[in-house]
C-alpha cells in the first residue's frame, strides 16, 4: 500500500484548460435532454448491455437482498469511514471504536440496526473482531496521522451538477494527497481508494473511472492513481491514471447519457451479450443470454 500511496514521482501533469474542455464536453452532452442523475453503476451496466441496465431498474435494489457477507462488508466500509474521519488520527484503538460504535444505533440505517439487533452474543463478538482487524490493517497502511499526507473520506464533491447531467458517487472511501499546482496546470498526486468486499479486481478499478472523472472536473486535475483495497485479504490493486484513460471515462459517461435517452424514448434495446449476462436479472428470458455458456 505504501507504494500505491506514494505519488511524488507520478509523471503526469494536466493543463487546467484541458480539464475545462472535458467539463464543457460533459455539460454540453446533456443539453436539450431531461435532467438525469447517473452513478457508476449506470455507466457500467449501460455500457455492458442496455438490456442489463433496464433489467436492473426493475429489480428491487434495497439493502434487504444483501447476503450476510454483503451486509458485513457495507457495515465495515461505513465504520472505516467514520473511524477515518473522526478517530484514526487520534490514536483511538480500533477494537474500542468498533465495540462502542456497534452499541450506538444513531449512525446506522434501520436495516443495519435491525440486523445487528438479531445477532447472538457470539456473532457480535466475532463481528467486532473481524471489523477491528480490518481497521487495524488500514491503520498500518494509510497515513491517517500524517497531516501532510492529506487523508480525506470520500470525494471532495459526491454530487456534481452539469446542467441537466447530475453525477453522483459514493464509491471512493479515502482520498489521499492533493495535486501540486504549477503555473497553468497541476501535477496529479491524489489517490482515490475504494474498499471492496472481496479480492480487488480490474472491474473495481474500471468502476472508479466514474469517480476519477468527477474528481477531475471538480478539482481541475485528474487523480494520479485509483486503487481498490480488499476488505477480506488486505490486498490492493491499482491503476495509474493518464489523459487517455480519463478521456475514456468521460466518453463512457457521455455515451451512457445518450443511450439512456434512447431507451427512454422507447427505441429498441441494443443487447450485447457477454460475461455480464451471468448477473443479469433478465438472463432466463433473454434470447441472447450467454448465461451458462462461458464454461463451454
Ligand atoms: S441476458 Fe445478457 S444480453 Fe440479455 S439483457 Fe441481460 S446482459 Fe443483455
Amino acid at each position: 500500500m505504501a507504494e500505491v500511496l506514494d505519488t511524488q514521482d507520478h509523471p503526469y501533469g494536466f493543463r487546467f484548460d484541458w480539464v475545462g474542455r472535458l467539463k464543457d464536453a460533459l455539460g454540453g452532452s446533456a443539453e436539450g435532454g431531461s435532467s438525469r442523475e447517473l452513478t457508476s453503476i449506470d455507466v457500467v451496466q449501460a455500457m455492458d448491455c442496455e438490456g442489463l441496465w433496464v433489467a436492473n431498474r426493475d429489480e428491487d435494489s434495497s439493502q434487504a437482498r444483501f447476503s450476510f457477507a454483503g451486509r458485513q462488508a457495507l457495515l465495515t466500509r461505513r465504520l472505516a469511514r467514520l473511524w477515518g474521519r473522526h478517530e484514526a488520527g487520534r490514536g483511538t484503538r480500533p477494537f474500542l471504536f468498533v465495540e462502542s460504535s456497534l452499541k450506538d444505533p444513531f449512525w446506522m440505517t434501520e436495516l443495519e440496526s435491525n440486523w445487528l439487533g438479531e445477532q447472538s452474543l457470539d456473532e457480535r463478538i466475532e463481528l467486532v473482531g473481524e471489523v477491528s482487524a480490518v481497521l487495524c490493517r488500514l491503520q498500518n497502511q494509510i497515513p491517517f496521522d500524517d497531516v501532510s499526507a492529506g487523508v480525506h473520506v470520500g470525494l471532495a464533491q459526491r454530487r456534481v451538477e452539469l446542467g441537466n447531467l447530475i453525477l453522483v458517487s459514493d464509491d471512493v472511501d479515502f482520498r489521499v494527497r492533493t495535486c501540486e499546482v504549477e503555473g497553468e496546470g497541476a501535477w496529479a498526486r491524489t489517490v482515490l481508494l475504494a474498499l471492496v468486499p472481496e479480492k480487488p479486481t480490474m472491474a473495481d478499478l474500471d468502476r472508479l473511472g466514474f469517480s476519477a472523472a468527477m474528481h477531475t472536473i471538480t478539482t481541475g486535475c485528474p487523480p494520479a492513481r485509483v486503487a481498490a483495497y480488499g476488505l477480506l485479504d488486505g490486498k490492493v490493486t491499482s491503476l495509474d491514471v493518464d489523459a487517455e484513460w480519463i478521456g475514456l471515462q468521460v466518453g463512457f459517461i457521455m455515451a451512457t447519457r445518450k443511450n439512456i435517452e434512447r431507451i427512454q424514448r422507447g427505441d429498441t434495446l441494443r443487447l450485447t451479450p457477454g460475461r455480464h449476462c451471468a448477473h443479469c436479472p433478465a438472463r432466463q428470458d433473454c434470447p441472447l443470454s450467454r448465461f451458462g455458456l462461458e464454461e463451454f
